[in-house]
């Protein structure tokens, strides 16, 4: 062991790794994970991490010798390097552009100054910081002495966010005080678990009989079924054999608050919090107690499946079906699920997965290896209401601007007298569609991508949904000159608009991504709908998920067609969940709730089987369907995308691609199992100005497959005008 193999970050270079003389005196002590300093250029001593040995160096240079071992604790293990390298050779991506997603920058940065996070304050004589101080008398003075209380009171006292704000130690709006609550206070009481029902400790037996299974366990229960309570008990169980949990959800919101519910049942010395939000110095901090097992639970967006977490005793994916779990740009394109499940391996634990509308690959799977375990009931036995479908080619006519038919506004105004609440989603936002020239017929779009400018009134803009080029609403048509330009199509803000002259009198807000200009409105907006300040919530699938508002007993759909129209073989798929999860939000107290779905397609199976929530008999139709195309779990798609300014070059180069992949899998005789696709141009033909192709190929040899395929891309070297991106199980291939 002569070299070691060091990662640094360098500004215009990014991050890189360089071979570095191990000095005598070190060679006993050095260690993989270790921060040390080396010498670089011009820059003097920066900070580096040791991620490998040997005993030659990769060319003819000449070595420095590394200056110094800045702490001999490691910040991460040989086992760790082991997935990540692992999860570089899944995606056909480089192991550096993995380590650079999965570990904070703030660790490995030239003179990495860690900013003094709140740091926890376990014991009662540490010293506290001026702010922590401050804090704490803020506490007092309102007479709170556990985190939880304050919460409530500080959602409702803005004067007091404002004031904790200002004291610079959390971030803004509701979100920002248990953003990591985990940091500042020290005792919350916990809470008892609760008494399972009988449904759900047969679904915990069962579970627990499966643990030693190589494969993930599904747990599919409807919205509301009690899985959460499920995995709770699964997680003590786990926690006093003394190992620890690690516990995905899909997105920070939903993190934050699984956060808070598993501080309240856990105690929150035990519980930490990780995703891409969190500062730099509570990551530095969560990384080291991870790092030194003082960590029991963790709980996260997709990015936690890389955190150090030791001594791992079971892994939980919720809403494990959501594509928020994949990374699809930029590399690594990795699905956290995926990841999880190797992590599991690692560790020899089982990975739990949970989901109302499971995955059609994750349920084909389960029910093959017998790992299958269902709730069918909500808790409260409060009944799923059955969506009662509006043909709009029938009531089209009479309905307001054609949009809102006649039974939805009767169910709305019947909802609002009574005090209760309404969700509407239309899964499309700005105000319009597109807009269409009367007399020549030519659609806007966007200068740089192939896809219609959208009209958004509130910024009285044309906006691209891909890029987010504006313009103004041009005077005359670009093709002939005519001034016959009209807007057409549905969007979230026309029925914004619609919905407020039909309703003056009702509270009526727009969520969808358009208003996250500033961070997490959209959390803002959803408890105070929580709270019932909005009495009607327009919004995009943002508004499907999470949701839990006794108060809602009316969701209509707008145009349930959406999503199902789009030429993609997961389409079928993605508009089944998001139906059955927005149906999902109305009646889940004690009110009965009532679905409407809007639609010109009423016998679409999709759509029939969303109407009866029946997912077994949707997952029938689905299946066999993949089957009959290939598609997965029946192969795994790999999807090349080749794009260049010329759209000439990045067609050829994608030719002369399909061709050698094409002449390798028939001399290998592969042909029947690795089918090529393409090229053809992208649903979507140009974006950013680059011109797309796409190759898809279509693995049916499992690893072998996947062996192969990416031992022939590694060898691809392309001209400089041209990009490749490789992604492993896309999430979509428009
Ligand atoms: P899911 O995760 O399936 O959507 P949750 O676990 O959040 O459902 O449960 C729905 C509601 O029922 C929650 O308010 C939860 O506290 C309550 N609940 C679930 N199981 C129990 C139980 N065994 N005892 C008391 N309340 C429960
Ligand atoms: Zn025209
Ligand atoms: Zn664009």
């Amino acid at each position: 062991m002569k070299y070691a193999l060091v990662l640094v970050n360098i500004k215009g270079l990014g991050v890189r790794t360089f071979s570095y003389l191990i000095p005598e005196e070190m060679k006993e002590i050095i260690q993989i994970g270790q921060a040390v300093l080396v010498p670089f250029g011009r820059q003097g001593l920066i900070n580096a991490f040791v991620v490998g040995f040997s005993d030659y160096l990769p060319g003819d240079f000449k070595v420095k010798k590394i200056n110094k071992i800045i702490d001999e604790t490691p910040l991460f293990s040989i086992k760790y390097l082991k997935l990540l390298e692992w999860v570089a050779n899944y995606y056909c991506t480089d192991f550096v552009t993995v380590l650079n997603a999965a570990l904070p920058m703030k660790l490995i940065e030239k003179n990495a100054k860690v900013e003094q996070s709140v740091s926890f304050i376990n014991d009662e004589n540490e010293k506290l910081t001026k702010r922590q101080k401050e804090i704490l008398q803020l506490l007092k003075e309102k007479g709170k002495s556990s985190l939880i209380d304050f919460e409530e009171e500080a959602k409702t006292t803005r004067s007091t966010m404002k004031k904790l704000e200002n004291l610079g130690c959390i971030k803004i709006d509701t979100e920002y005080v248990y953003r990591n609550p985990l940091s500042i206070f020290k005792d919350v009481k916990t809470e008892p678990l609760f008494e399972l029902s009988g449904e759900q400790i047969t679904v915990y037996e069962g579970i627990k009989s499966k643990l030693k299974s190589q494969n993930p366990i599904l747990l599919h229960g409807v919205t509301a079924s009690g899985k959460t309570e499920v995995y709770f008990r699964l997680i003590k169980d786990v926690i006093d054999s003394g190992k620890n949990v690690l516990f995905l959800a899909p997105e920070i919101a939903l993190a934050s608050q699984l956060t808070k519910r598993l501080a309240r049942k856990f105690g929150i010395k035990d519980v930490a919090i990780w995703h891409s939000s969190i500062s730099d110095g509570e990551k530095y901090d969560v990384w080291q107690r991870l790092y030194r097992d003082e960590i029991k639970i963790l709980a996260g967006a997709r990015s936690a499946v890389f955190a150090p977490l030791q001594n791992i005793g079971l892994i939980i994916i919720d809403e494990e079906h959501e594509g928020a779990y994949k990374q699809t740009s930029p590399a690594p394109r990795y699905d956290a699920r995926v990841v999880a499940r190797r992590l599991a391996q690692f560790h020899q634990a089982p990975l739990l997965l949970g989901s109302a509308t499971p995955d059609v690959s994750t349920y084909y799977y389960a029910t093959n290896n017998n790992n299958l375990f269902e709730m069918k009931h909500r808790f409260n036995n409060s009944p799923l209401a059955k969506p009662q479908v509006i043909n709009m080619q029938e009531y089209g006519r009479a309905s307001y601007r054609g949009i809102i038919s006649k039974p939805l506004q009767i169910e709305i105004t019947e909802t609002l007298e009574r005090g209760q609440q309404v969700i509407l989603l239309m899964n499309r936002r700005g105000y319009s569609t597109y807009t269409q020239c009367k007399a020549c017929g030519t659609v806007v779009e966007c200068s740089d991508c192939s896809i219609p400018m959208i009209w958004h009134a509130s910024t009285k803009t044309l906006k691209c949904h891909y890029c987010n080029k504006e313009m103004h609403f041009p005077d005359f048509c670009p093709q002939c000159g005519s001034d016959a330009l009209s807007t057409s199509g549905v969007g979230t803000q026309k029925i914004e608009v619609l919905i407020k002259e039909l309703y003056p009198d009702a509270r009526v807000e727009r969520i969808d991504s358009d208003i996250l200009t500033r961070k997490n409105a959209h959390i803002e907006l959803l408890n105070r709908f929580q709270k019932g300040e909005i009495d009607i919530l327009v919004g995009t699938q943002m508004i499907a998920k999470g949701l839990d508002n006794p108060n809602v007993t009316l969701v209509g759909v707008l145009s349930a067609d959406t999503g199902f129209n789009i030429p993609d073989y997961r389409a079928s798929e993605r508009g089944f969940q998001l139906l059955t999860q927005v149906a999902g939000r109305a009646g889940r107290g004690e009110f009965k709730g009532k679905v409407l779905f809007q639609t010109y397609n009423p016998d679409f199976y999709a759509f029939q089987t969303a109407k009866s929530q029946d997912y077994e008999k949707f997952f029938e139709t689905e299946i066999k369907s993949r089957q009959e195309f290939d598609y997965p779990p029946f192969s795994q798609i790999i999807r090349l995308i080749l794009s260049s300014e010329n759209q000439f070059r990045a067609e050829k180069s994608a030719m002369e691609i399909a061709l050698r992949l094409n002449t390798m899998t028939e001399k290998f005789g592969f042909g029947e199992y690795l089918e090529t696709l393409g090229p053809t141009p992208c649903i979507i033909e140009k974006i950013h100005k680059l011109y797309r192709f796409q190759i898809l190929i279509k693995n049916k040899l499992s690893q072998k497959g996947h062996d192969f395929v990416s031992k022939f891309l590694n060898k691809i070297t392309l001209p400089k005008d041209i990009k490749l991106a490789i992604d492993v199980d896309p999430l979509d291939i428009l």
